[in-house]
């Protein structure tokens, strides 16, 4: 396995907002250099792996089974990325790439100070952020019309396994499954292959939410990022620059006064990855819509961008209107988290954009 392929992958990714997208490089040369050796270890335990068991294409193969699995099983136990490569699975290899960070091309990019949301226009490669398609914004005076209910196909099946990943921005989450989940309808415009969930909180309660519905903000938002199975894969679908490239469906939080249950395993992960770089594959599996809230037919739409460098105007926003209940004790494990520099990530939201003329829509 050649390095120079697995730094282009994560490079994509360092233009998405993704779990992976949102893999932020803020790391040091010890750490980059950390994790580089990681991947490579990891690559080495993969091609292994792979040659045991003739194999399909694409496939990947259980190492206790020794079967062929297509799609991605997981090859190993996953523990956490220190504890070396057994994490990796087919498509874990595919976001243990993405999500490390490679070296940044440019400088780091952070949510304060000199490289926060106000400056981001202004660093090295990330002029679109400065552009008129920006996300997110505050979601009002949207126009009430008759777009249809969003068909979800997939997002019911039980994976085989969901890893959790933190990249030092944010807290990703990925399904093993057999088919990707796809959702069509709703006027989106193509069909959108499901990639992956991350979550953007606040330091406290009174903020979080990337979105703000009339002016409010809200304690957490959650993101299931989507491509248009049109270009094949979702580095390709940003590079498209393209209006039509992701679908993001957005989820606003508010607090419950009981465990949302739902989210148990995700926040038992949580205290396995407090450094930044570490996977854990969660402890039970659920399925993708378990995460949801209960009625997605209504939703807010309108065009916009990546909240996070490189700011790729590339997305077809749906930010869903029923709100998913978290509590205090769930929220406050996601505050736990450190990036790079050994800070808690809170407050990892971008302020709202101004629409410049877009309309934002409504059913
Ligand atoms: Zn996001």
């Amino acid at each position: 396995m050649k390095v120079a392929p697995i730094l282009l992958v994560a490079l994509v990714f360092v233009l998405l907002e993704v779990p992976v997208a949102e893999a932020g490089c803020g790391k040091t040369k010890r750490q980059v250099n950390f994790l580089r050796k990681q991947l490579k270890k990891c690559n080495q335990k993969i091609a292994a792996l792979m040659k045991q068991v003739r194999r399909p294409r694409g496939s990947c193969i259980n190492p206790k089974t020794k079967k062929v699995v297509n799609n991605g099983a997981i090859v190993g136990r996953g523990k956490s990325t220190s504890e070396g490569c057994e994490v990796t699975q087919c498509r874990n290899k595919r976001f243990v790439k993405t999500f490390l960070c490679s070296p940044p091309p440019q400088k780091h990019w952070s949510y304060s100070g000199a490289t926060g949301p106000a400056n981001w226009k202004n660093m090295k490669g990330y002029s679109q952020c400065g552009y008129h398609r920006q996300s997110p914004v505050d979601l009002t005076g949207a126009v009430t019309t008759s777009i249809p209910t969003i068909t979800f196909t997939g997002y019911d099946q039980t994976p085989s396994h969901v890893g959790i990943m933190n990249n030092g921005h944010s807290a990703g989450l990925f399904f093993n499954l057999n088919n990707a989940p796809e959702m069509t309808g709703g006027d989106l415009p193509g069909t959108y292959i499901f990639h992956h969930i991350h979550f953007h909180w606040g330091s406290n309660s009174s903020q979080g939410s990337e979105h703000t519905v009339d002016g409010t903000s809200y304690p957490m938002e959650m993101h299931a990022v989507h491509y248009n199975k049109k270009y094949g894969d979702i580095g390709k679908a940003v590079a498209s620059g393209n209006g039509d490239g992701l679908a993001v469906l957005g989820f606003l939080f508010d607090i419950s006064s009981n465990d949302n249950t739902a989210f148990d395993a995700v926040i038992d992960g949580l205290s396995h990855i407090h450094a930044t770089g570490d996977i854990h594959n969660l402890a039970s599996v659920f399925s993708v819509d378990s995460l949801f809230s209960d009625d997605t037919s209504k939703f807010f739409r309108y065009n916009g961008s990546l909240t996070t460098p490189a700011c790729n105007q590339v997305v077809v926003w749906t930010v869903v209107k029923a709100m998913v209940g978290i509590s205090e004790a769930q929220l406050a494990a996601f505050r736990e988290l450190e990036d790079g520099h050994h800070h808690h990530i809170v407050d990892n939201f971008r302020p709202v954009q101004p629409l410049f003329g877009r309309t934002i829509q409504c059913n």
